[in-house]
Parts: structure tokens; C-alpha cells; sequence
């Protein structure tokens, strides 16, 4: 992906900023559409280098108009972080529903014939119990979160069909790395490593989740749009499961902190989020691109950990 011009929606949030980074590093022109409601993750030196509008994605006449003669919108524009979408969630659905309703409208007006979308391996709610889950298996999104994620994977398979245009549904699972706010547990626990405090281990802490490392994500991002045609939907998974209780110990172990790891009971607006256990498959991913996450735990956090002393 070469000299293209590309939209990305919530290019300044987490992910988003590192995508930014990416495409612009890959010679790309790029328009950047977000609200900033989080602040601004991209990079100064690659702001200087993107066209940045703070606008709402809900915005549709606004971004129809920001999109013309783009070739691809990436939209990764959304409400997340369990705490704010569990006191949030009308909203949540609605910035997703009026999103996607959005990046439809300007993919169709504008001649735009791919869309790449940040969904989320929370889509299969409680189902990783003897195994990771693939994108075959029947999902269970139980949150309004997850299940507007779900609604847009459905209603861009329905673009595809009627519209003819081509996208990708990305399954993200617990993407991590710099820049991620502390209202995700690897941040969150960092942060109360650093400065002593108790770690916040939520129950037993034998929880786990596939923590998949964010420029691996964004890699397999940018291949899977270059090869988009029709509707397809991946995991981007790293493939390991770690529990939540060893990733409080390895944070205090690499900050060298003195904190002691506390078991608390999850705030219960938390309780339809809690889930026992879940890692995925990639196996998809490498079969269509010859690419899949690969970037341990402990190397990420190596990595977290070096770009706060620098
Ligand atoms: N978690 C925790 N302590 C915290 C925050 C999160 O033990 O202070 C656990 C939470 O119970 C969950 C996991 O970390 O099992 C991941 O939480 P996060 O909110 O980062 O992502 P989720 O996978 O729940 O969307």
C-alpha cells in the first residue's frame, strides 16, 4: 500500500495512532477523522505529515466530504475500555451504529471499494473453554459493545452484497503496547507498579486473555487490507493465553517494584465483561496472508517498559 489516500476513523486513539504511523512511514497520504475524546496518540512528527480533522465520525456529510478520492477507509473509530463502555452503553452502540452508517454512506457516494473494521474478539463472549476460538465457531456478544461490533460485521457483509464494496472485520484480541491507556489492565497494572501502589488483580486472577501486541496488529492490519475483496472476518490474535495473575507478577518483576499484588472483587458494572478465558486462532490470518502475531508477552512489555525511561 503505496502513494494511496487513506482515511482512517479514530486514527488518533490507541491502535489507531500506531496505523497512522505505519501507513505514513509506507509512503501513504493520510487523513486522519477522530474526536479526540481520548487526546491525541499520533506522533508529532507524523501529525506534521497527516491531514488531521476533529470530527465526529457521526458526522455523515462531514465525513462523505472528508473521504472523496480516498481508495480505502480504515475505521477504527469507537467507545472502549470496559469501565466507560459499561457506564456508557447507549452510547456505545450508537457511535458504532452511526459510524459504520457513516463510512458506508461515504464508501458508496465516494466510489470508496474497501473498508477495514476494528471489530473484537469480544464478540465470542464466554465461548474459549477447551480451545481458542476460530471465526467459524457461533459467537455470543453479550455487551453492547460486542454486539454492535457484531451488527456492523453483519451490515458490511451486507454492503458487500448489495453495494459490491469489500472489507474486512478484524477481530482484535487484547491488543497491547505503548500509548495505551491505563484504563486497559497492562497500562493500568505499569502504572501501579511504578509507583508502588497495589497491583488490582480482579479475582483470582486464572482469567486469561491472548494479549497480542500492537504493531503485529497493525502489520497484519495493512496486509489484510491490501488483499480485502468481498467480506471476510479475521482474528488478530497472538495465539497464547496468559493469565491476568502472571501478568501482574511479570510487571512487578521488570518494573522491580515493591508492590504487593492485591486480589480484589471486579467493579460489578464489570460482571457481563468478566471473562474466564479466551485466546484465538490465527491460523486463518497466516493462511490467507503469511503473516500472524508472533510477539511474546514479555517482549512487549520489554518494550513498554524502555519506551518510559526513554
Ligand atoms: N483486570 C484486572 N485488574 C484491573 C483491570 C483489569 O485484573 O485493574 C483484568 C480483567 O478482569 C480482565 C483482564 O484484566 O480479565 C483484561 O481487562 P481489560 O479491561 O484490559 O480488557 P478486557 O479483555 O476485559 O476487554
Amino acid at each position: 500500500m503505496i502513494d494511496k489516500r487513506i482515511v482512517i476513523t479514530g486514527g488518533a486513539g490507541f491502535i489507531g495512532s500506531h496505523l497512522t504511523s505505519k501507513l505514513v512511514e509506507m509512503g501513504n497520504d493520510v487523513v486522519v477523522i477522530d474526536t479526540l475524546i481520548r487526546g491525541n496518540k499520533i506522533p508529532k512528527d507524523v501529525l506534521a505529515k497527516i491531514e488531521f480533522h476533529k470530527v465526529d465520525v457521526a458526522d455523515k456529510a462531514k465525513v462523505i466530504e472528508l473521504t472523496k478520492g480516498a481508495d480505502i477507509i480504515f475505521h477504527f473509530a469507537a467507545i472502549l475500555g470496559v469501565d466507560i463502555v459499561a457506564d456508557n452503553p447507549i452510547e456505545t452502540m450508537e457511535t458504532e451504529v452511526n459510524g459504520m452508517q457513516s463510512v458506508a454512506q461515504a464508501a458508496i457516494q465516494n466510489g470508496i471499494s474497501k473498508v477495514v473494521y476494528a471489530s473484537t474478539s469480544g464478540v465470542y463472549g464466554h465461548l474459549a473453554l477447551e480451545k481458542s476460538v476460530d471465526e467459524e465457531i457461533l459467537v455470543d456478544p453479550r455487551t453492547s459493545y460486542s454486539m454492535a461490533k457484531r451488527y456492523n460485521e453483519i451490515y458490511l457483509a451486507s454492503l458487500y452484497e448489495e453495494k459490491g464494496i469489500s472489507s474486512v472485520a478484524l477481530r482484535f484480541f487484547n491488543i497491547f503496547g505503548i500509548r495505551q491507556d491505563n484504563r486497559m489492565v497492562i497500562p493500568r497494572f505499569f502504572e501501579q507498579a511504578l509507583n508502588n501502589e497495589p497491583i488490582t488483580v480482579y479475582g483470582t486472577g486464572e482469567q486469561t486473555r491472548d494479549f497480542t501486541y500492537v504493531d503485529d496488529a497493525v502489520k497484519a492490519t495493512i496486509l489484510l487490507a491490501q488483499k480485502a475483496h468481498g467480506f471476510e472476518i479475521f482474528n488478530v490474535a497472538n495465539e497464547k493465553e496468559a493469565t491476568i495473575g502472571t501478568v501482574a507478577e511479570r510487571i512487578k518483576a521488570i518494573t522491580n517494584s515493591n508492590s504487593e499484588i492485591h486480589h480484589i472483587d471486579a467493579p460489578s458494572k464489570r460482571y457481563d465483561y468478566e471473562i474466564g478465558r479466551r485466546y484465538g486462532s490465527s491460523a486463518k490470518l497466516l493462511n490467507h496472508v503469511g503473516y500472524k502475531p508472533s510477539t511474546g508477552l514479555d517482549e512487549g512489555l520489554k518494550v513498554i517498559l524502555d519506551s518510559m525511561s526513554n
